[in-house]
C-alpha cells in the first residue's frame, strides 16, 4: 500500500469538521486504501482527493487501483467465485441477507455520504441507500426462485429441463450520480445467482465505493467467506478497460454515458462476453388537455429538478398540448421560484450543486450552445455565483427539431415545446436516439392504452400520471436505442446473470432423434 500522511495538514483540518465525523463510522478516514483485494485493503495507483460539490473542498483522500492491484484482485476473485458458486442459492440469499440489514444499520451514515460526496440532497441520499436495501430484500426471496422449467419432449422416454447456473464474475461500473444504489442493483443480484462481483465506483465517489465495500467486506468476515467474493476498486477509465477487456469477466454491467458504454460494449463484444448496458437517457413528459395539470406539474418539477437534472430519468423534455401550454408553463414558472437552492444536506434545500466543476462549465457550454440554436431561456440559464458548483433551474422554450434537444445536458435544463394531436406527441417523443423513460398525463383509457402499445412509447420505462424518474425495483429497469437495452434489478432480470442449460435426458434404450430423423 501507498503510503499517505494521515496527518497531513489539509487533510487533518477538513477532516476535522465536525460535519465529517460520521464518518468513521462508516470506515472513511481522512486517507483510505481505495481497493478490497482478496480481502485486504490496499492501493497502488493515483492518489485523488474526494470533493464535496458543495465547496469544492477536499472530504479525504484516497489511493487508487493500480493495473497490477486489478491483475491480483482478479486473481483472488476467479478462486473465490468456485466456493462461492457451490454454496446453494438460499444460502447465498441469507448473506445478502445480512448485508441489507448492515446496510439498514448504517443508511443515515451512508446517505448521508452519498449527498455530501456526490451533491444531491438529503432526502434522495437516504433513499438511495434505501433502494440497495430493498434490493437486498428482493435478491433473498429470488434466492429461492431462481427456478428452471421442465419442457415436453417429443421423443418417447425423455424430458426436457432448462437449468440455471451462475456465469462466474459479474463486473460492475458504475456511475457517479447513483454510486451505490446501481451497485445494489447488480450486486445483490449477481450475487445470490452464484457471481462473484467486481466492482469499479466512478472516480468522483470513491468515499462512497470504500464505505460500500465496508459494510458488504464486513459480512463476508463475519460468516468465514473469501472477502474475494466481493472485489472492489477505485480508479478510473484504465480499470474500467481492464474489466472490459478481461476473458475472466463473462459480463460486464456498465452503467454511465452512451459514449464510454459504447466503447465499453465494443470491447466486450470482441471477446464475445456480454454486456449489460444502462447509459443516457432524454425522457420526455407529455402533458395532454385533460390532464391533472397541478399532478402534472408537481411531476415535471421533482423529474427536472430533482438531483439536479443528473439522474438518468431526469425529464429534459416537456411536450405540452397547445391548449393548456400557456397554463402549464406559468404554473411552473411559479414552483421554480419556489425551488431552495443550497447545501444538499441542510433541511428544505431542494436543488444542490451539480456534481463537479466540470459539470458546471458544460452546463455552461450547453446554454450557450441552446441560445445559438433558437433556445428561449424562460428561467434560469445562468451559474450561481458561489464556492460549489450551484446553476439556476432552468426553462428553454425551443424546436423540438434543434440538434441540442437530441442530447442529454446533465443538468436541471428543461425543454418546452408544443404539440397539437397524440400521434405528433408520441413521434416527438420518440424522435430522439436515447429510450430511456417517459411519462404521459392523461385520464383517457383509450390515449393510456395506446401510449403503452405498440404505436406508443419507444422507451424501456413507459409511466402514466407519475414523473419520469423515481422507478421502484420491483420492476425491470432499463432503455431502448442509445440507452442501450439493459435491464436491472426486478422482474426477470436476474436471468442476464445467469447462464441457461437446456438439458435433454434420455431415460430410455432406444435412440429416437428428433424432428424424425431416421439416421440408418
Ligand atoms: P461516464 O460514462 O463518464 O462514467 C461511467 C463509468 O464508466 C465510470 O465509472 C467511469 O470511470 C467509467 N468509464 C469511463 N470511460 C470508460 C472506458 N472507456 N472504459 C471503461 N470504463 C469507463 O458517466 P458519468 O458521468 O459517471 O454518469 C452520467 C451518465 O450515466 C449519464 O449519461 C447518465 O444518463 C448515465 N446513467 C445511466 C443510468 C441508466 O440506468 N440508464 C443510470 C445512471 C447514470
Amino acid at each position: 500500500m501507498s503510503e499517505l500522511s494521515a496527518n497531513s495538514p489539509a487533510y487533518a483540518m477538513t477532516f476535522g469538521k465536525k460535519d465529517y465525523e460520521f464518518l468513521k463510522e462508516i470506515g472513511v478516514g481522512p486517507t483510505n486504501s481505495g481497493c478490497y483485494v482478496n480481502g485486504v485493503w490496499q492501493g497502488n495507483g493515483s492518489i485523488v482527493s474526494s470533493v464535496n460539490p458543495a465547496d469544492n473542498q477536499p472530504i479525504a483522500e484516497v489511493v487508487e487501483a493500480s493495473i497490477q492491484d486489478y491483475e491480483e484482485g482478479i486473481q483472488a476473485c476467479a478462486q473465490a467465485t468456485k466456493i462461492w458458486m457451490q454454496i446453494p442459492a438460499p444460502k447465498r440469499g441469507e448473506i445478502v441477507r445480512q448485508i441489507g440489514d448492515a446496510l439498514r444499520s448504517k443508511l443515515h451514515q451512508l446517505g448521508r455520504l452519498v449527498s455530501l460526496e456526490m451533491g444531491k440532497i438529503l432526502p434522495e441520499g437516504i433513499g438511495e441507500v434505501q433502494e440497495i436495501i430493498d434490493m437486498c430484500d428482493f435478491s433473498v426471496g429470488l434466492s429461492r426462485q431462481l427456478n428452471g422449467s421442465i419442457i415436453p419432449s417429443e421423443r418417447p422416454n425423455h424430458m426436457m429441463l432448462e437449468t440455471w447456473n451462475p456465469l462466474g464474475i459479474v463486473g460492475v461500473i458504475t456511475a457517479f450520480n447513483f454510486p451505490c444504489a446501481v451497485l445494489g442493483w447488480n450486486a445483490c443480484i449477481a450475487l445470490v445467482c452464484g457471481n462473484s462481483v467486481v466492482w469499479k465506483g466512478a472516480p468522483t465517489t470513491p468515499l462512497i465505493t470504500i464505505a460500500m465495500t465496508k459494510i458488504i467486506a464486513g459480512v463476508l468476515e463475519k460468516n468465514n467467506l473469501p472477502g474475494a467474493i466481493f472485489t472492489s476498486f477505485c480508479g478510473g477509465a484504465d480499470i474500467g478497460q481492464a474489466i472490459a477487456k478481461d476473458t475472466r469477466i463473462p459480463l460486464v454491467s456498465f452503467t454511465g454515458s452512451t459514449k464510454a458504454g459504447l466503447t465499453v460494449q465494443q470491447t466486450v463484444n470482441q471477446r464475445f462476453g456480454k454486456c449489460l448496458l444502462e447509459m443516457s437517457g432524454n425522457n420526455a413528459i407529455i402533458v395532454m388537455d385533460d390532464a391533472d395539470i397541478e399532478l402534472a406539474v408537481r411531476s415535471v418539477l421533482f423529474a427536472a429538478v430533482g438531483t439536479a437534472g443528473q439522474r438518468c430519468t431526469t425529464c429534459r423534455r416537456l411536450l405540452l398540448h397547445e391548449s393548456i401550454y400557456q397554463k402549464v408553463l406559468e404554473r411552473l414558472l411559479e414552483v421554480y421560484k419556489q425551488v431552495k437552492v443550497g447545501n444538499p444536506l441542510e433541511k428544505g434545500t431542494l436543488l444542490g450543486p451539480l456534481h463537479t466543476r466540470t459539470s458546471r462549465d458544460n452546463f455552461i457550454h450547453g446554454i450557450q450552445k441552446i441560445k445559438s440554436q433558437g433556445g428561449k431561456i424562460i428561467t434560469g440559464g445562468n451559474i450561481i455565483d458561489s464556492l460549489g458548483n450551484y446553476v439556476q433551474p432552468t426553462i428553454v422554450e425551443i424546436s423540438a427539431n434543434a440538434d441540442v434537444v437530441k442530447e442529454e445536458l446533465f443538468a436541471p435544463v428543461l425543454y418546452v415545446m408544443k404539440f397539437l394531436s397524440l400521434k405528433e406527441a408520441i413521434e416527438m417523443n420518440n424522435s430522439v436516439p436515447q429510450g430511456l423513460s417517459s411519462s404521459i398525463f392523461t385520464r383517457k383509457p383509450e390515449i393510456i392504452f395506446k401510449w403503452i402499445g405498440p404505436m406508443g412509447s419507444d422507451c424501456g420505462i413507459v409511466n402514466v400520471n407519475i414523473p419520469t424518474n423515481g422507478a421502484e425495483i420491483g420492476g425491470a429497469f432499463g432503455g431502448e436505442k442509445a440507452t442501450g437495452g439493459g435491464r436491472e434489478a426486478g422482474s426477470d432480470s436476474w436471468k442476464q446473470y445467469m447462464r441457461r442449460s437446456t438439458c435433454t435426458i434420455n431415460y430410455g434404450s432406444e435412440l429416437p432423434l428428433a424432428q424424425g430423423i431416421n439416421f440408418g
